[in-house]
């Protein structure tokens, strides 16, 4: 691998094949004329001028759309100067007086004022040279009635090397092919450089002598960030240089252009999002930001909303608009999980004295028979309106799953009899929010169809540390590894029974822990809706090998301290725009 270097005046990266143009600007011979000739020299030169004119006016406007008015206003300058007079009559002269052909009056009169702008050692003046000079080639492509280039009928990315490019070159680039420049001439305050910087075309000038090193359609890479022109890369150079360019497509795109890109990762595997809901007015705002579907809806919010129980009418209600929202994407809805934070203690009549380790979520339903099944009818009734899955929160053994199905089936038999409709093959799955569950994954997976993985009450309950308490707030580390192998414990059993692992707490819509879930396994990221965005942004800018290479690697640290520090120095690495302006805290 070649790599010439050159000044970097446009950064961006771009990957393609070269187009090597012959623009060695090439000199007009002088051609005596007679006297009798004059007037028709003239008239070529007045011909000539009137043709750039209007090709002049159809550039800036096209560019003014492009660029914006102030970078197009060089050509108005172009404009400016075809129409002065005292730029035109030097050349109308030295054809009537020295009476030689307009191609030579054109390049001697233009040239010499090159120079003397070349002189100045003012850049504003220096860079006016450029202007001249384009203007020349211009007039002088009119008057040799000049069409076609290489550049026409481009059909792939392409990469453009010249000796040297004009302003109204580059800002005639057929923007669909076109995708970098490099010159040998040039420098940072040129036009030129101004032109691709508005344009957004990486470019690299003052690349020695590219034009005699570079071969036509050779593939190259131009890195605009650095000013190097990559020559027949290999391999790794180029998928380094694709996942950049992928990287920054994706994090340049607004969250609604990217709501419209598919989330998969840069090997094409599909990683599932979608979000987490409480209410079903929620969910609006979750397609808007590109989620597919929801992974969690907590159903207890029902309870929380109302003084009083909720009836089996407003469960169905709840569960029927939540469905004719998603208009066909799917629903994972978790019953109850009441108890803990989650139930006013006033509620009860003699308040638990350690209410996380009390009757909570599954415990509580189990214990309270007739409302669990109240739900379960509103669910299976909901079932036929659309696609559905159901599952058990906090289960911890695995007569509670057995006790649970059981009251399902039995809601099942009674809507049988009464001949109501439902969906007979509705995924039932649970949480695995528990170590005892983790622990016990292989069996639980024998029962159920789904996991998803609760970090927010996995991480209290491996760790002992209250979610709730500020006191103990340092304490709760989603990357304690102790956590880790159970996750990956859990997404083992699911692999080896073929059933779906997601994960629905907070952490799966960090970044950090997002690369290390894919990297473990996990196809299915549930998280809050405002997250789905840049979650995306890091599945489009991963390879699965990326991904797994960093769970390797972390699953070997012993201190939650070293996986976290771990992980974010490799995201930080492979996608650093989503860190811009973000302190970092992993998990959470
Ligand atoms: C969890 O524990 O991770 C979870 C998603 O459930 P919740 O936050 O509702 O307890
Ligand atoms: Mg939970």
């Amino acid at each position: 691998m070649v790599t010439l270097e050159g000044i970097p005046v446009s950064p961006g990266i771009a990957v393609g094949r070269v187009v090597l143009m012959d623009d060695h600007r090439r000199k007009a011979r002088l051609q005596p004329i007679t006297v009798q000739e004059v007037d028709d020299q003239l008239q070529r030169l007045e011909e000539a001028r009137q043709a750039s004119l209007a090709d002049l006016h159809r550039v800036h406007s096209e560019a003014a759309k492009e660029m914006g008015p102030e970078t197009a206003k060089v050509f108005l300058f172009h404009i400016g100067m075809l129409n002065d007079r005292s730029l035109i009559d030097p050349i109308e002269s030295m054809i009537r007086d020295q009476l030689v052909n307009v191609e030579f009056a054109v390049q001697q009169v233009l040239s010499d004022l090159a120079a003397v702008f070349g002189a100045k050692t003012d850049t504003a003046f220096s860079t006016k040279t450029d202007d001249i000079n384009d203007l020349a080639d211009r007039l002088l492509a009119e008057l040799r009635g000049e069409q076609g280039s290489p550049l026409d009928h481009l059909t792939s990315p392409t990469i453009v090397v010249a000796q040297d490019l004009t302003p109204s070159q580059t800002a005639g680039f057929d923007r669909e092919h076109v995708i970098g420049f490099v010159t040998e001439l040039g420098g940072r305050t040129s036009h030129t450089a101004i032109v691709a910087n508005a344009l957004s075309l990486p470019a690299i000038v003052g690349a020695g002598n590219a034009t005699d090193t570079v071969q036509h359609d050779q593939l190259v890479v131009l890195d605009g960030d650095r000013g190097w022109l990559i020559l027949d890369p290999d391999q790794e150079t180029l998928e380094h240089y694709h996942g950049l360019v992928e990287q920054r497509r994706v994090h340049a795109l607004s969250n609604e252009d990217l709501n419209k890109e598919p989330s998969v990762t840069r090997d094409g595997v599909a990683i599932s999002l979608v979000g987490n809901i409480e209410f079903p007015s929620e969910i609006e705002r979750m397609q808007r930001l590109g989620g597919e579907g929801v992974g969690l809806y907590r159903t207890e919010f029902l309870f929380l909303a109302s003084d009083t129980e909720p009836t089996e009418g407003d469960h169905f209600a709840a569960y029927s608009e939540c469905v004719q929202r998603l208009k066909g994407q799917p629903l994972t809805l978790r019953t109850v999980d009441l108890g803990a934070d989650k139930y006013t203690q006033a509620r009860t009549m003699i308040p638990e004295r350690n209410p996380f380790l009390g009757q909570r979520s599954i415990r509580y339903c189990l214990a309270n028979p007739a409302m669990f099944k109240r739900q379960l009818r509103a669910v299976l009734r909901a079932s036929v309106l659309g696609p559905m899955r159901l599952m058990f929160p906090l289960v911890t053994t695995l007569a509670e799953l057995k006790h649970a199905k059981m009251l399902l089936r039995d809601v099942m038999e009674d809507l049988d009899e009464e001949g109501v409709a439902y969906d007979r093959s509705i995924q039932v799955g649970m949480m695995v929010e528990v170590p005892s569950a983790a622990l016990m994954a292989e069996s639980f997976a024998r029962e159920v169809d789904f996991f998803s993985i609760g970090t927010n009450d996995l991480v209290q309950y491996t760790l002992a540390v209250d979610r709730t308490n500020e006191r103990v707030a340092s304490l709760y580390q989603p990357c304690h590894p102790a956590v880790l192998k159970l996750i990956r414990q859990v997404v083992r059993a699911a692999r080896n029974a073929k059933i779906g692992v997601s994960c629905c707490g907070e952490s799966a819509g960090e970044v950090e822990y997002a690369l290390l879930l894919i990297g473990m396994g996990v196809r299915t990221l549930s998280v809050t809706s405002g997250s789905i965005p840049r979650i995306k942004r890091l599945v489009r800018s991963v390879s699965i090998e990326q991904c797994e290479r960093v769970a390797r690697k972390v699953l070997t640290f012993d201190s939650d301290a070293e996986v976290a520090a771990y992980l974010r120095d490799r995201a930080r690495k492979i996608v650093p725009e989503a860190f811009e302006g973000r302190a970092l805290g992993a998990g959470g």
